[in-house]
């Protein structure tokens, strides 16, 4: 897996009928893309895996309908933030963030969802498998990866990856 610089809203923008096919014609997808976002680096397989994980549970969590949200940012950490992934270290990152109007997810729940082979769909319809390689993926680029969920209200996870500076 060679990393390589990525731009984030043109795989998302290249992506966007193939995340429209998985989320089903009646759930209508924004895509709120920073203009000024900064590259990072990071395998782009693994990136389009990731945000298709993303969207797939997204489906899952909103089988009576609703809206899907990505969006980019730049963003600067200024002080060592403790999240899902360990310490996020101050700098410069891009976030990227996967927004649904879903069930929601339980803080019993919410504590398990990174760990192989989790899943509350049964083993017939889920893998457990999704955010295991999401968090792999982020964390091993030096990312962190969080969740915010209300129960019935729906669910947003966000990605933080190391931005490469402008030069680069
Ligand atoms: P799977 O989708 O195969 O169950 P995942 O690793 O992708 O495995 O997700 C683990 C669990 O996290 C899911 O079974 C579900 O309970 C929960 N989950 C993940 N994403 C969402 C979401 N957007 N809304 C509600 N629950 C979610
Ligand atoms: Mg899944």
């Amino acid at each position: 897996l060679a990393p390589v610089v990525l731009a984030l809203n043109d795989i998302v923008g290249q992506s966007m009928r193939m995340f429209q096919r998985l989320i089903g014609a009646d759930i209508a997808i924004r895509f709120d893309a920073d203009p000024a976002l900064k590259r990072v680096k990071a395998d782009l397989g693994q990136v389009e895996q990731a945000l298709m994980n993303l969207i797939v549970n997204a489906r899952d969590a909103m089988l009576g309908g609703g809206q899907l949200a990505i969006a980019t940012r730049n963003e600067t950490v200024t002080h060592s933030a403790n999240g899902n992934g360990g310490d996020l270290r101050p700098g410069e990152y891009v976030r990227l963030s996967v927004s649904d109007t879903g069930c929601g997810i339980p803080a019993d729940v919410q504590a398990r969802i990174f760990e192989p082979f989790f899943t509350t769909k049964g083993v017939e319809r889920g893998t457990g498998l999704g955010l295991a390689m999401v968090y792999g993926f982020v964390t091993q680029s030096g990312g962190q990866i969080a969740v915010t969920s209300t129960v019935g209200g729906g669910t947003t996870f966000d990605i933080m990856l190391p931005a490469l500076d402008d030069e680069v």
